[in-house]
């Protein structure tokens, strides 16, 4: 008998496996920022110009918090709901740090009000009726006092023109941009895509880069290419990303039931 209670052994016990937990997150991001690195020597570019954005969904909010603690001060979540709750949790976790959350899931127009309480930034906006919506929740949010900036949005890029994926497809995105572009309460920061399945994704990320080029030359803010996963990021910063987005590299294999 160790004379602890039941609370006071819990709390050991996790801060046992907090420190395990840390330690594996660590040892991923070192592995993740040399492949990034390595990527962009090859590619000729400066590793400041790619930011890397964790993407925390089906992960707890504790690991959040974690990666927090190793300086990554932006998450980025896939489903309302679960971003709701982790957002509270993490705020409760680490009172005094501001985490920067991104939505970069399949968003429904009934779920923009609250999205637009939550998130600094929506990547996943690949239609005018979303963009209409999301405009108006940001006006809303900001009438209420729940965010005083407007609504950073990348337009989210269809590689593959399947629509159960998501995205906009390539002919169909300037106009979309335009459309963000005038919104009063959004702010146009770049395109997003995820590369097509089953095949190799260097001409997918070509194309990405062209379009994202035009939406540069329209709009000067549009500076942000979000591109690249854990499993094709080097392919991405090849082909200019300024942003990839890793879950599994970073936090381990997700339970398969996840979408
Ligand atoms: C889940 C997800 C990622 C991260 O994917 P990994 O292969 O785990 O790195 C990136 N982008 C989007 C849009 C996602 O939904």
């Amino acid at each position: 008998m160790t004379g602890l209670s039941d609370a006071q052994a819990g709390a050991a016990a996790c801060s046992d496996c907090d420190a395990a937990r840390r330690g594996e997150l660590a040892a991923a991001l070192v592995r993740l920022r040399e492949r990034i690195t390595a990527a962009c020597r090859a590619a000729n570019r400066n590793p400041a110009e790619v930011r890397l954005l964790p993407v925390t969904k089906t992960f707890p909010a504790r690991d959040v918090a974690l990666l927090v603690d190793l300086g990554l001060l932006d998450a980025a979540e896939a489903r309302d709901s679960e971003a709701t709750a982790k957002v509270a949790e993490v705020n409760a976790l680490r009172p005094a740090v501001q985490v920067r959350w991104h939505m970069v899931g399949r968003l429904q127009r009934n779920k923009t009000r609250s999205v637009a309480r939550w998130a600094v930034q929506v990547q996943s906006v690949d239609s005018p009726r979303l963009v209409q919506a999301l405009d108006r929740a940001a006006s809303l949010a900001r009438e209420a006092g729940d965010r005083q900036a407007p609504l950073s949005v990348l337009v989210q890029a269809s590689l593959d023109g399947d629509p159960r994926r998501g995205g906009c497809p390539l002919t169909e995105l300037d106009a979309l941009a335009d459309q963000v572009a005038a919104a009063p309460s959004l702010q146009l920061h770049g395109v997003m895509a995820v590369a097509p399945l089953g095949c190799p994704p260097e001409a997918a990320f070509a194309e990405l880069r062209k379009a994202a080029a035009r939406l540069r030359n329209a709009h000067p803010s549009a500076v942000e290419l979000s591109a690249g996963m854990s499993a094709d990021l080097e392919q991405a910063i090849a082909y200019g990303s300024t942003c990839v987005r890793v879950g599994t590299a970073l936090l381990g294999s997700r339970p398969l039931t996840s979408k």
